[in-house]
């Protein structure tokens, strides 16, 4: 482990420039940027004052050499300015993302009021006007994740406004595999390292509706949780009385302990993580005083989802719900194919082993599949395999993932009876 001894010198970053670079680009970027699309890709600039330093403020210009809007400018990046405000000139100040993170909070007053639930996400990216930023929350922890090294120089100012905004006491810092190769962007920031507070309770734990899970918010998957399937997790939990439940990709077993909760027989939790899987178990401990948790029988299967469903299925073993909660299968346009065909396979042997009239349960994550092209594809598998879907269901983005422009739409599930 690299640190843990103290902070990440934040101090070391580069200063943000003042001279901002600015923009000339093609009337259909002009177009979109207008509508709120966040995105400017490189092929889409016609003119640039100066080459520029990730970080730095790109200003667009309209055909009129009027402001249109402006942005964060990412060398290394084919997006190469994520648009922070459109219309009047404004200038970017401490104060703005103050505002914008202020803003996003207010977003999910409900969940931060529930108090049954301290752990969910504070600001999703550009679907909150702050693209390439997201900050989930765990508990009194904060994890801000960059999707671009040009927050880099912000980082301090954004810092700072989260803590102004919610009291923040310990920030970790996550970079996308995409911004922890740029290491000339980074000045020593490295993913996973605190950049505030003490270092992290370990284990780190917070609430889900009233489930208590472990965290690990500097190395684990994304931000350490899905904290997307919060309500779809909560309907299985209504579903599963009495039943054998199978959750195929069950990762820290989120699905698995509310269908515990809900009165679940037994259930499996299946991935290829093992480290996942463990802490699955310690999850299902933590949880314990519920009665209803403590009597589910609770098993475990390590290995790939499709393998081990075949598996399954030549040991006649049968379930009465079906969780499929896969990774992003396309993460480029071109793999789109490739994914419908993964989730028609993954459709087929979930159904290999559910009972007559039991329920599948599917989420797809990956933005480049439509919600169309995704349930048409679940059913059309089911249909050919002669188990036809009667849908009880289906479900899109809870309050905290919201969905800002039409690339923001990435997540549906399917819930249905055979
Ligand atoms: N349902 C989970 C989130 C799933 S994330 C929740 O509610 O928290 C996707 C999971 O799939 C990860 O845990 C990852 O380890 C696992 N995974 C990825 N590829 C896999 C494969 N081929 N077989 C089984 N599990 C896989």
């Amino acid at each position: 482990m690299s640190h843990n001894n103290g902070h990440t010198p934040l101090s070391r970053l580069p200063q943000r420039s003042d001279k901002r670079i600015a923009l000339r680009v093609t009337p259909a970027a002009e177009r979109a940027i207008r509508q709120g699309h966040p995105w400017l890709f490189a092929d889409a600039i016609q003119q640039q004052s100066h080459q520029g330093q990730a970080g730095d403020t790109a200003v667009i210009f309209d055909r009129k050499h009027r402001f249109l809007a402006v942005g964060l400018y990412d060398p290394y990046a084919p997006i190469r300015v994520r648009i922070l405000h459109v219309g009047d000139p404004t200038l970017i100040t401490p104060d703005w993302f103050r505002q914008k993170i202020a803003e996003a909070a207010a977003r999910r007053q409900s969940l931060a009021a529930s108090g049954h639930t301290t752990g969910y996400r504070l600001v999703h990216g550009e679907n909150d006007g702050l693209p390439g930023l997201v900050i989930d929350r765990y508990d009194q922890v904060y994890v801000m994740r960059l999707d671009t090294v040009a927050w880099v120089p912000h980082l301090n100012e954004a810092l700072a406004g989260l803590t102004a905004v919610s009291g923040a006491t310990q920030v970790v810092l996550r970079l996308s595999r995409s911004v922890q190769q740029i290491e000339d962007g980074l000045y020593g920031l490295k993913d996973g390292v605190l950049i505030s507070g003490e270092p992290l309770p370990d284990p780190l734990y917070f609430q889900e509706n009233g489930l208590i899970f472990e965290v690990d918010a500097r190395q684990g998957q994304k931000t350490g949780f899905f904290l997307d399937q919060r309500d779809n997790r909560a309907r299985v939990e209504t579903l599963a009385a009495g039943k054998q439940v199978l959750n195929v990709f069950a990762y820290t077993g989120g699905f698995s302990l509310y269908a515990a909760r809900g009165g679940a027989r037994q259930i499996v939790s299946l991935d290829i993580s093992q480290p996942a899987l463990a802490a699955a178990v310690r999850n299902f401990r933590l949880n314990r005083e519920n009665t209803a948790v403590a009597q589910a029988a609770h098993d475990l299967l390590l290995g790939d989802a499709f393998h081990t469903l075949r598996q399954l299925s030549e040991n006649r073993r049968r379930f009465d719900l079906v969780i499929i909660d896969p990774p992003s299968f396309a993460k480029k346009q071109e793999e789109t194919a490739r994914a419908l065909g993964a989730y028609a396979r993954l459709a087929r042997l979930g159904l290999d082993v559910l009972r007559p009239g039991g329920v599948l349960v599917m989420a797809s994550c990956s933005s480049r599949v439509t919600a169309a092209a995704f349930f048409a594809q679940v059913h059309e598998a089911a249909v050919s395999v002669g188990r036809p879907l009667h849908e009880i269901e289906r479900t899109f983005h809870p309050l905290d993932h919201p969905i800002g422009f039409k690339q923001g739409a990435y997540l549906k599930c399917l819930f249905a009876k055979t």
